[in-house]
């Protein structure tokens, strides 16, 4: 039987899923990267449920348990705060360890993630890293002469694949903020948490601002922090500022001088614990909005010999190459949400799962259904989470009077009315539709050994 060809392009979360997950469901992978060279910032990533259940259904447990050890669950997610920290709603939300009935969040540095799905590939992916700026619209077209029968664009926000290759494909657009984070890996000033002991307790919290600016921690690890004795927690922190991101210059004072400005003092401490090779450049926020999500696949024509245009139809891949996007080049999150990475693995495994049972003598017409199902399965979760970020961004970003009305307004709320709102959103954001009573999303499973299985 002649193999199934996936060329993978991007060496992110999305591209590693893909080539191990696909390579799972019996597709011979190649990945083209821009470079594999260290990651230039190593920041930390949350992993909530539904991508955890993909990594366990598609990988297996002992991959799931290496980056459980490799990552920190977090204990609760506290609501929001003002600036000063007065809880504004919900109480804390339990959250589970990503085996019983509760949601789960595991913080993890990037690099441990990247590793093990690469460590997750097998004989049946091979990499190809090109240097420099990666793979050209030029080189992908002529790609379409090779015998590939699935192009993956897993190439980030700005994909060269669905620039090239997928003509109603949705650029994301900007949020009208910037962010900068950072992972503290030293010791807090003495009484810097005396106000806010939160981190020790492994919560993860937000504070608004009235002056259009949000502050953000969460515990996790950092290979920085093993070094010290006794062991210390990191602290993954961002800040959120209106407008773009200022110029060059001193990124450390800018942040500092706004945690200072508009939080309590916890804010400035985990700044000033934070090395300069762990704060990043600060970026300008862009998602697609709910309205935006289409074009998630394609299929792109062949040139036949002598230029005459696509297609001969031969049953085997040989009238061009479907083409799917997955993670932020099919839908870029609002990074607030920190549901991207995860996001991005969900489609690998729903991408694998949808082609399993695919072979090229099935002709090009089913692998285009298999798409087709591909993205209509995550059609509804994207939608749900664009819509989630929303209220945040509106409510956080918020300057003057409406940001002291708002705090005013959501403390006078009766806690157990905020806390529930709180809980519905928070629950809606991992659910497959939005409002759906359930957090779980059920993960697409690999097809049973030997007895491929496609949905
Ligand atoms: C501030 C911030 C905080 C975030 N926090 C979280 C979080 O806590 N949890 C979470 O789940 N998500 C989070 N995200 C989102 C997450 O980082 C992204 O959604 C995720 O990285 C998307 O993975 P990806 O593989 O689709 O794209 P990327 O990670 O962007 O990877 C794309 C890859 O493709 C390569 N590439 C690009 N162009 C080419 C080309 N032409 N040829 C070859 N290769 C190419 C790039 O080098 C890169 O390696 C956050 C994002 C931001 C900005």
């Amino acid at each position: 039987m002649a193999p199934k060809r996936a060329l993978v392009v991007g060496s992110g979360l999305g591209a590693l899923a893909s080539a191990a997950m696909l390579e799972r469901a019996g597709w011979q992978v190649v990945v083209r990267a821009q470079e594999y060279a260290a990651l230039a910032f190593d920041d930390a990533l949350g992993i909530w449920s539904p991508a955890l259940a993909a990594l366990r259904a598609w990988l297996g447990a002992s991959r799931c348990d290496a980056l459980a050890s490799a990552g920190r669950f977090v204990g609760a997610v506290d609501g929001y705060h003002d600036g000063r920290g007065r809880q504004l709603c919900g109480p804390a939300t339990d959250l589970g360890e990503g085996t019983g009935e509760r949601p789960a969040l595991l913080f993890l540095p990037r690099s441990a993630l990247l590793r093990e799905l690469r460590g997750a590939c097998g004989a049946g992916v091979r990499f190809d890293a090109r240097a420099g700026s990666g793979v050209t619209a030029a080189e992908l077209r002529s790609e379409l002469e090779g015998s590939w029968h699935m192009i993956v664009g897993a190439d980030g926000s700005d994909s060269t694949v669905r620039s090239t290759l997928v003509p109603r494909g949705a650029v994301p657009t900007a949020l009208g903020f910037h962010v900068y984070r950072g992972v503290a890996t030293a010791p807090l000033a003495a009484g810097a948490d005396a106000s806010e002991p939160l981190l020790p307790r492994g919560r993860s919290f937000q504070a608004w601002s009235t002056s259009a600016t949000r502050f953000a921690a969460v515990p996790t690890t950092s290979p920085a922090c093993a070094a010290h004795a006794p062991p210390l927690d990191a602290a993954a922190w961002f800040a959120t500022s209106r407008g773009p991101p200022p110029a060059a210059g001193d990124v450390r004072a800018a942040v500092r001088a706004l945690a200072a400005a508009h939080f309590a003092p916890y804010a400035a401490a985990l700044v000033d614990a934070t090395q300069d090779a762990h704060l990043a450049p600060p970026i300008a926020a862009r998602a697609h909005s709910p309205g935006l999500l289409r074009g998630a696949h394609g299929r792109i024509a062949r040139a036949a010999p002598g230029g005459a245009g696509g297609g001969g139809g031969g049953g085997d891949g040989s009238d061009g190459a479907a083409v799917a996007l997955v993670g932020d080049a099919a839908w870029t999150l609002d990074p607030i949400l920190a549901q991207g990475g995860g996001v991005a693995i969900e489609d690998a495994a729903e991408l694998a799962a949808c082609t399993a049972a695919w072979a090229p003598a099935h002709g090009a017409g089913a692998l285009d259904a298999a798409l087709r199902a591909y993205e209509a399965a995550r059609r509804p979760r994207l939608r749900a989470l664009a819509a989630i970020s929303l209220l945040p961004d509106a409510l956080g970003q918020m300057a003057g009077l409406p940001a002291s009305l708002r705090d005013g307004l959501l403390a006078a709320l009766p806690r157990t009315l905020s806390s529930a709102a709180f809980e519905v959103a928070m629950h809606a954001s991992l659910a497959p539709a939005p409002l759906a009573g359930r957090w779980r999303y059920d993960p697409p499973q690999p097809p049973p050994r030997g007895a491929p299985a496609g949905r």
